[in-house]
C-alpha cells in the first residue's frame, strides 16, 4: 500500500516535471513548423510525444541520483530555458554557430539578450522550477528498484531507435541540439589542411573571380539546360553565359561536398585526406580573398572558409532548419565592386539556394509555379506542390545571378563568375526526396559560367575552350584546377588538364 502510494506520487511528479520541460523547452522546436493540415500536425504531435518520452527517460535516471539531480537539473533547465526563448521568438537554430557564439561570448551582436519579455519568461520558469524542486525534496527518492526505472530505460532507448530510423529527428530539436552543438564545437575537424609552402606567384593582373557556391540545385531544372519550364527567364536573355549540364559528384551533402570543391582533393579521395585550400594558394599568390555566406558554417569546411582574408556570415544563427532564414539576395548587400585597385581578387558567395524547406528560400514575387506546399511534412504535399516550390527557388536563383551579373558589369576588372551547386537534389525519384541519400538524381549539380567583355577581349582562346567543353562530362574536381588556371598560378602543382579553360 505504501509502495503504491509512492508510485502514484512519483508518476504525478514526473508528469508535472515533463509538462514543465515541454512548455519551457521542447515545444519551442515545434512552434514554427508549417503544418498545413491536420495530418501533418498529428504526425508532428506524435513526434513530440516520443521526443518528450525520451527526455523523461534521461531526466528520470538522473533523478535517481538525488544529490546530483538537485544541482545539475536546475543548471541545465535554466540554460535550456534561456536558449528556448530565442527559439520561440526568433526561430534560431541551436547548432555549432550558436554554441560558438555563446562560448566565445559574442552572442549579443546578433540578439538583444536582455529584453523585458526574456526576463519575464525566465522569472516565470524559475518560479515553476523552484516549486518542482521543492516537491522533489519531499519525494521519497526515485530508485532503480521502481518499475518506473524500466520505463525510463525504454524511453532512453526510444531516442536511439528513432535516431537510427531517421538521423537528426531528435538530435536537431531541443534539448538534444544544445548537447550535440557542444559536441560538434569541441570535435576536431576531419579534414586537415596543408599549408602552402611554395613561393606561389600569379602572372595575371586585374582579375576578378566570383565563385558562387550554390545549394541543392540540380542541373536538369534549369531551362538553360532544356528544362520544360522557364526557370531562367532572365539568364536565358543574357549573353556570355555558358551552362555545363554534365557535372558529376558522388558527394551528395554539404558537409562532404564543400570541402572537396574548395580543396585540391578529388571526389575519389577519402574525405579525411589532407588537402590544400584553394584560398590559401590564391592568397599566397597575392589575391585578396573574401567569403560571404548565408549558411552557418559546418565544422567540416570551417577551416577552409577561414583561409580567406575576410569572412562575412550573414544571419548566422538561422541555419537551413529555420523558417525565418534570411533570403540570399541579402548576400549582395555585402558584396561590392572595387575599381580603385588592379589587385587580383576572388570572392566566394555561399548561398542557401534551393535547400529544403523550399518556401523559405524565395519571396512572394517568385511564387510563379503554383500551388506550392503548405506543410513541412512531405506526406501532406503532392508531388506537384513540392516540384512547384522547388522550381520557384530556381526562379529566385535566376534573379539572384542576374542581379549579381549586372553588378559585375560595373567592374573594370577582367571578371569571371562561376556558379556551382554543391550537389543535386532528389525530387520524388523512387519515392525519395531531398539529398544525402544514395541516388543518382542528386549527383548532377548545376554549373554556369559568365564572363565580362573585358575577360572575353583578353582571353578569347579561353572562351573558345569553355564553349568546346560545355557538353563534356566533368566532375566537381574541375573547380580547384580551373580557378588556378585562370589565375595564372605558377610554382604550385595542380592539374591543368582538368581546367575548363584549357
Ligand atoms: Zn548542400
Amino acid at each position: 500500500m505504501v509502495k503504491e502510494n509512492f508510485m502514484k506520487k512519483e508518476i504525478k511528479f514526473h508528469l508535472g516535471l515533463n509538462l514543465l520541460i515541454a512548455v519551457f523547452i521542447t515545444i519551442a522546436s515545434y512552434v514554427h513548423i508549417p503544418y498545413g493540415n491536420l495530418k501533418a500536425f498529428s504526425i508532428y504531435f506524435i513526434h513530440f510525444l516520443l521526443l518528450q518520452f525520451s527526455v523523461f527517460g534521461f531526466v528520470y535516471v538522473l533523478s535517481s541520483f538525488k544529490k546530483i539531480f538537485k544541482i545539475v537539473f536546475p543548471i541545465l533547465f535554466i540554460i535550456l530555458v534561456s536558449i528556448s526563448f530565442w527559439v520561440y521568438t526568433q526561430d534560431i537554430t541551436i547548432d555549432l554557430g550558436m554554441i560558438q557564439a555563446i562560448v566565445e561570448s559574442n552572442i549579443d551582436i546578433a540578439i538583444d539578450v536582455f529584453s523585458l519579455q526574456f526576463l519575464m519568461y525566465l522569472i516565470v520558469s524559475l518560479i515553476c522550477l523552484f516549486y518542482y524542486m521543492k516537491k522533489f525534496s519531499k519525494l521519497n527518492s526515485s530508485s532503480i528498484k521502481s518499475p518506473l526505472f524500466l520505463v525510463a530505460i525504454l524511453a532512453i532507448s526510444t531516442f536511439f531507435l528513432v535516431e537510427k530510423y531517421k538521423y537528426g529527428a531528435f538530435k536537431r530539436k531541443l534539448p538534444y541540439n544544445a548537447y550535440f552543438g557542444i559536441i560538434k564545437y569541441f570535435k576536431k575537424p576531419n579534414l586537415k589542411l596543408k599549408e602552402v609552402k611554395e613561393p606561389v606567384k600569379s602572372k595575371e593582373k586585374n582579375i576578378q573571380i566570383v565563385f558562387v557556391l550554390g545549394e541543392s540545385l540540380r542541373a536538369d531544372h534549369l531551362s538553360l539546360n532544356g528544362y520544360h519550364r522557364n526557370t531562367n527567364p532572365l539568364l536565358s536573355k543574357k549573353q556570355q553565359i555558358i551552362s555545363f549540364s554534365k557535372v558529376y559528384t558522388p558527394l551528395t551533402y554539404t558537409a562532404i561536398s564543400v570541402p572537396q570543391i574548395l580543396t585540391n582533393n578529388s571526389i575519389y579521395d577519402k574525405n579525411n585526406k589532407a588537402g590544400v585550400s584553394l584560398f590559401s594558394v590564391l592568397q599566397k599568390a597575392g589575391f585578396s580573398t573574401e567569403w560571404i555566406g548565408n549558411q552557418s558554417i559546418e565544422k567540416s569546411y570551417k577551416d577552409i572558409v577561414y583561409t580567406n582574408k575576410s569572412v562575412t556570415i550573414i544571419d548566422k544563427f538561422h541555419s537551413v532548419l529555420s523558417f525565418k532564414k534570411e533570403k540570399d539576395l541579402s548576400l549582395l548587400d555585402n558584396f561590392s565592386i572595387d575599381n580603385t585597385s588592379t589587385k587580383n581578387k576572388i570572392s566566394t558567395i555561399h548561398m542557401i539556394g534551393s535547400h529544403w524547406y523550399y518556401n523559405s528560400r524565395f519571396d512572394s514575387r517568385f511564387e510563379r509555379f503554383k500551388p506550392i506546399t503548405s506543410s513541412k511534412y512531405i506526406g501532406s504535399s503532392t508531388n506537384e506542390e513540392l516540384m512547384n516550390s522547388y522550381d520557384n527557388t530556381v526562379l529566385y536563383l535566376d534573379f539572384f545571378l542576374n542581379e549579381l551579373i549586372e553588378k559585375l558589369k560595373t567592374s573594370s576588372k577582367k571578371t569571371i563568375l562561376i556558379y556551382l551547386s554543391d550537389h543535386g537534389e532528389i525530387l520524388g525519384e523512387d519515392g525519395k526526396w531531398f539529398h544525402a541519400q544514395k541516388h543518382q538524381a542528386s549527383t548532377n549539380p548545376a554549373m554556369l559560367v559568365w564572363y565580362s567583355d573585358n575577360f572575353r577581349d583578353n582571353y578569347p582562346l579561353k572562351i573558345n575552350q569553355l564553349k568546346l567543353k560545355q557538353q563534356d562530362s566533368i566532375s566537381t574536381d574541375f573547380l580547384f584546377h580551373s580557378i588556378l588556371d585562370i589565375s595564372g598560378i605558377e610554382n604550385f602543382k595542380y592539374k591543368k588538364e582538368q581546367s575548363i579553360f584549357k
